[in-house]
């Protein structure tokens, strides 16, 4: 038994390699407390490893087989669109211990999560998680009714060491969200009608001024045109990964 006990931390890091080794990309980031390895599921889907713990956003069925991820220590849900919010996969991922965050519109679909309104704050698994309002203010599915309506959705900042890493959610450029300071790593939606064209994506970069800018959830949408409206922002670093 004692045996059995000292192999887990070993298949932890086996099952951590073997996410990465899945056919998906990856992306490592330094922090005063150790490496952040990303990985690209695709579309609004990541996967964050930050000192042994396993934090899922948006964990979507459609995208991979969950039975063979690694367990999660925290789940980000950023709204309750089903290319975001799928329970199936968060049972998947799921343990008695996992710390799964969600807005307040996801709480009736998933039982024993911990709500955070726009604005919150809070430290999940040592981590400080930040909420920050997604919506739209121009793209609308009808008159008036926008396909992300304010209140609804989260994106998060997650901050890990010395470095904090927003994941926008399906937003437009906000003023809130134009208002982050310190961010390192930002992952900015990029498709129609449902989030940011290039040029919305542009504003918000130069507006947050992150080191590194991941377009994400961008679909059909050509990332060459992203690159090019980038190209006088030398001290951005736009970095585009298979996240249609
Ligand atoms: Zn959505
Ligand atoms: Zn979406």
């Amino acid at each position: 038994m004692k045996k059995l006990y000292l192999l887990a931390p070993f298949f932890m890091l086996f099952f951590g390699l073997e996410a990465a080794a899945n056919g998906f990309e990856t992306d490592t980031i330094k922090t005063t407390a150790g490496d952040l390895k990303i990985t690209f599921i695709g579309h609004g889907t990541l996967i964050f490893v930050f000192g042994g713990k396993v934090i899922h956003v948006d964990p979507w069925t459609k995208l991979a087989d969950y039975s063979k991820m690694p367990k999660a220590d925290v789940i980000l849900i950023t709204h309750g669109h089903r290319d975001h919010l799928d329970v199936k996969a968060l049972e998947t991922l799921r343990t008695e211990k996992t710390a799964v965050i969600l807005p307040e519109i996801c709480a009736g679909s998933i039982e024993g999560g911990m709500v955070m309104h726009n604005g919150d704050v809070d430290i999940v698994e040592a981590l400080k998680i930040e909420a920050v309002p997604a919506y739209n203010m121009v793209h609308m599915r009808s008159e008036g009714r926008p396909f992300h309506p304010k209140g609804e959705g989260n994106g998060y900042v997650i901050t890990f060491g010395d470095k904090r890493v927003y994941v926008a959610g399906d937003t437009e450029n906000t003023p809130e969200m134009k208002n982050l300071k310190d961010i390192h790593v930002a992952f900015l939606p990029m498709n129609l009608p449902y989030t940011m064209t290039p040029e919305m994506v542009t504003a918000a970069a130069k507006a947050i001024k992150p080191k590194v800018l991941y377009p994400y959830h961008y679909g059909n949408t050509d990332t060459s045109k992203l690159i090019d409206l980038m190209k006088g922002s030398k001290d951005i670093q736009v970095c585009i990964r298979k996240m249609t």
